[in-house]
């Protein structure tokens, strides 16, 4: 058979399916036994060992899709993200977290490790000098996410990759905005990468998933925590998640391009104050983005014009929706200050550079034509409540 690694839609519809010995049906068979006979006592098989046959199936095209040796699948993004950087770490060590981070991964930071003895250092800013100079004795792992949510910042993963290995540190990155698609940062020397499976692997908005690869032996470290904090996921999602993982490649592609369009209409728009997508040659890291990225993702952000009231434009949206969410093929806006972001409050939104009029865009597989005439609607709106709130 030949070895080589497949391409990239090959891995999405073809590794790590499991084969259907009895009726030879086309896909993968649904094993939602949680008990299996002792038939070799090295394999005990149970989901919360991660290793029912459609765990086992999933993190094959997992790792494949991220050239790793292993992969796990957990119940969310975040149980992948605390149990990952938890393996790492014990009372009295040290983590540098960047500083624009997702939010809930902030919280984590900022609500949960004092009690477990575990000191932490956010970065003041994203050049690989702002990690290194936060570098303690007792750092254990660095931790970075790029793109960012919600700007759109780009992070140099080889840089620091670079910085870390000489420290004799872990680094781990949060690459759910690029998608495996776009991005795959062990190519860049980072060990772990982690993925909320609830946004581009899932793609339909209505899985809630998460995954984590990286090689053999990193892995098996996380797992030994990940099963005693049993954050596994049922197998009936395990299963969707292939499915849905078949067309990953194809939808990201078409995000991405359709992202790029409604950057660079927003970005001559009279309307538009700034948009932030790396994508554009305006972005400040636009050739960092071109070196370490495949595709530039579908998620952009831009704000109005200040005098424009951003909250009634989302408001005004027929076809795009306000939602928490991101990543689903329809195409989704929220405010940061709002939703996301809101419990960081206004200094460190502030620090960030999310303003209060900043909306972020979630670009799904919709004909950008009709994305545009939706967006002109609500402009519309919007300027005309200006012109008479002003007599
Ligand atoms: C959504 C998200 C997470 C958390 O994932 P859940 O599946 O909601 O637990 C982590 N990181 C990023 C960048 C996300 O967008």
């Amino acid at each position: 058979m030949n070895q080589k690694k497949k391409g990239l839609n090959t891995i999405c519809t073809h590794v790590g399916e499991v084969a259907d010995e009895v009726f030879k049906g086309a896909i993968s068979p649904l094993y939602m036994s949680t008990s299996y006979a002792f038939e070799d006592v090295d394999v005990k098989r149970y989901p919360r060992y991660f290793n029912t046959p459609n765990q086992e199936a999933l993190c094959k095209k997992l790792a494949a899709l991220e050239n790793a040796e292993a992969a796990l699948i957990f119940g969310s993004g975040m149980a992948a993200v605390s149990t990952s950087i938890m393996a790492f770490l014990k009372a009295g060590d040290h983590i540098v977290l960047q500083r624009t981070l997702y939010g809930g991964t902030y919280n984590l930071a900022t609500e949960e490790f004092e009690k477990y003895g575990i000191s932490y250092s956010f970065t003041d800013g994203l050049r690989p000098e702002d990690f290194e100079i936060k570098i303690q004795e007792k750092t254990k792992v660095i931790y970075i996410e790029t793109p960012s949510n919600p700007l759109l910042t780009i992070t140099d993963m080889a840089a620091i990759a670079k910085i870390a290995k000489k420290n004799g540190i872990v680094t781990m990155i949060d690459n759910t905005f690029a998608s495996p698609v776009n991005q795959n940062p062990i190519d860049f020397g980072i060990d772990v990468v982690i993925h909320s499976a609830t946004k581009y692997m899932g793609g339909h908005s209505d899985i809630c998933a998460g995954a984590v690869v990286s090689t053999q032996e990193n892995m098996e470290r996380i797992f030994q925590l990940a099963k005693n904090l049993g954050g596994s996921l049922s197998d009936y999602t395990v299963w969707l998640l292939e499915r849905s993982i078949k067309t990953m490649g194809l939808r990201v592609k078409a995000q991405n391009e359709n992202a790029q369009r409604m950057a660079e209409y927003l970005y001559g728009h009279d309307d538009i104050q700034n948009v932030y997508y790396p994508g554009l040659p305006s972005h400040p890291d636009h050739q960092l983005a071109k070196l370490q990225m495949h595709g530039f993702g579908g998620m952009l952000s831009f704000e109005l014009h200040e005098q424009l009231d951003a909250s009634l434009f989302q408001k005004s949206l027929q076809l795009i929706k306000s939602s928490m969410s991101l990543a689903g093929v329809e195409s989704t806006v929220l405010s940061p200050t709002q939703t996301s972001h809101a419990l960081l409050g206004p200094e460190e939104r502030a620090r960030q550079g999310i303003k209060d009029g900043l909306i972020r865009f979630s670009v799904g597989i919709e004909e950008p034509e009709d994305l545009i005439a939706d967006i002109e609607q609500a402009l519309e709106k919007v300027r005309s409540k200006v012109v008479t709130t002003s007599h």
